[in-house]
């Protein structure tokens, strides 16, 4: 029950919990402010790299190179599913994106930054830019999105529709293996364990 941000066009599209809504004007959509139980807090900044800046935010994951993460992975011994929610290391990367970029790139999100290989960083960074750019082409809505996204597997918190989802609940490049689920660091984490090996196995 954490906050978020989120995108839509249409006022029934308003996303539950939505507290504030910033209309944009070029492209027509609006930016949500979702706050289930109000903790958060919105301040005005000077400029977006003035806050960056300040917050020690890192580099906007869509502009960050394949060599930059790779350095910032493989020097840490941390599992990388909370290296790559630490928006010190690249800004932009949220729970259901991380784990969508995880399986995209076939990593198990408990494997250490330290282990990973040039070759796996630069399958990551490029999980990065294709989920990133999927969610910004779709505008962020997951119904569209490619039937090879894990995203379909997700239990999404509709109350109104609890268990609608069972047919998406297997991986989609393994039909008969179902998709995982588990919590680190108190996160919801989805995984398919045949495309994404347990570190140690
Ligand atoms: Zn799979």
């Amino acid at each position: 029950m954490t906050g978020d941000v989120g995108a839509y066009r249409d006022e029934p599209d308003a996303p539950r919990f939505t507290r504030v809504a910033l209309h944009l004007e070029e492209s027509g959509l609006r930016l949500a402010f979702i706050d289930p139980r109000k903790f958060g807090r919105i301040r005005l900044a000077e400029s977006a790299a003035a806050h960056q800046k300040a917050k020690k935010i890192g580099p906007d994951a869509l502009a960050i190179t394949a060599a930059e993460l790779y350095q910032k992975l493989a020097r840490r011994k941390t599992l990388l599913k909370p290296l790559l929610l630490d928006q010190g290391i690249t800004a932009g990367l949220g729970n259901w994106i991380v784990d969508e970029v995880l399986f995209q790139a076939k990593i198990h999100p408990e494997r250490l930054g330290m282990s990973l290989t040039e070759k796996e960083g630069n399958a990551l960074h490029a999980a990065v830019q294709l989920v990133l750019t999927t969610a910004i082409n779709q505008e962020a809505n997951y119904r569209h999105f490619p039937a090879s996204f894990l995203i379909h597997a997700r239990e999404w918190d509709t109350s109104a529709t609890p268990t609608s989802h069972d047919a998406h609940t297997f991986c989609p490049r393994h039909p008969k293996v179902k998709i995982e689920k588990t919590y680190m660091g108190g996160r919801a984490t989805y995984t398919c364990p045949k495309c994404q090996p347990a570190p140690g196995l």
